[in-house]
């Protein structure tokens, strides 16, 4: 048993709860993962992260003494200050949920509600392939396009909470529409939900491509994934939709080096497993959009914390809480 601070994390999505006791190195001490179980309801799902939380002291066996705080990633829009849940479209029926305050009511320990991308940007930042570096771009890309932005050590939140919405940078202004309602957003051209559109494009235009046939021909059944398992095979409009798509991110994040001249762009999110296939165009957008002194000094990297992003980001959520709350005590 350790005795030193830990925290726990609650990973918030619209299919699963993930939490986890973690220590300040990022250390997960106990975990628990289940369905969220959206459709019946927020109480109910109120309810299993409770629960959750109190399985992962109770696993660990320490006091509840001994956690400093608990720390929740959700999906926007979000009221940080209040610790409210606006009304994420994956959580059918939450509306102004002061989610905050019902979690430490109920645990009795001091909470923080974080939106989701900026927790995985914390995490990165805290525990992943941004450590060490105070400027930090974590740019998310799967269903979405997200990120979160750490400039000068801190999460940048903007007046609102709503800062670091890099799905939604115009790229084309004219171009497909995009789920805000804006179109030729970054999300609408480069994410997983853009990719599997263009492939159906592609194939119901009849283009010689073996999409069709990985899908079995149903063209509910062709996802992104699907997409880059026939560029692996070598299949010529497959990798044409995903050069394009990943050019498209690397325009946007050509923009976020000129705004922000961070140290590293780390990308995470379901299409990172493209690996090279999407680094290589993404840096070569870079050294051709962006000004030739930052593009030089920036990495463009994949994240290292792979599905625990979320849960290890809540924990850094609560972490950098804390210590924001020490360091105005002192000052
Ligand atoms: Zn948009």
């Amino acid at each position: 048993m350790t005795s030193q601070a830990l925290v726990v994390g609650v990973d918030l999505g619209g299919t699963k709860i993930s939490t986890a006791l973690v220590d300040v190195n990022g250390q997960i001490i106990a975990h628990d993962y289940r369905e969220t179980q959206a459709d019946k309801g927020q109480a109910v799902v109120i309810d299993r992260m409770l629960d959750a939380v109190r399985q992962v002291m109770e696993q660990a066996d320490i006091p509840k003494a001994q956690v400093r705080a608990v720390g929740i990633g959700a999906p926007g829009p979000l009221d940080i200050h209040a610790g409210v849940v606006i009304a994420p479209p994956n959580l059918p029926g939450w509306r102004d949920v002061p989610l905050k305050e019902l979690i430490e009511e109920r645990v009795g320990i001091k909470t923080f509600l974080e939106n989701d991308a900026n927790a995985a940007a914390l995490a990165e930042h805290r525990f992943g392939a941004g450590q060490g570096c105070d400027h930090v771009i974590y740019v998310t890309v799967s269903t979405g396009v997200g990120g979160g932005l750490i400039l000068d050590g801190k999460l940048y939140h903007g007046a609102e909470g709503a800062a670091g919405e890099v799905g939604h940078i115009t790229i084309l202004p004219n171009g497909p529409l995009c789920g805000c309602g804006n179109r030729g957003c970054l999300e609408a051209l480069a994410s997983g939900t853009a990719i599997a559109k263009r492939a159906r494009e592609v194939v119901s235009r009849g283009a010689p491509t073996v999409i069709a046939e990985l899908a079995d021909g149903d063209p509910e059944r062709i996802t992104a994934k699907l997409v880059a398992e026939a560029a692996e095979q070598g299949d010529f409009e497959a990798r044409k939709i995903l050069s394009e798509a990943m050019n498209y991110l690397g325009i946007g994040i050509a923009s976020l080096v000129n705004l922000f001249n961070p140290q590293v762009i780390v990308i995470g999110g379901g299409l990172s497993n493209l690996g090279e296939r999407l680094l290589e165009p993404v840096r070569r957008g870079v050294a051709r959009h962006a000004f030739a002194a930052p593009a030089r000094t920036v990495q463009v990297v994949l994240a290292e914390l792979g599905d625990k992003s979320g849960v290890l980001g809540a924990a850094a959520a609560a972490l950098t809480q804390i210590e924001r709350e020490i360091s105005f005590k002192i000052s």
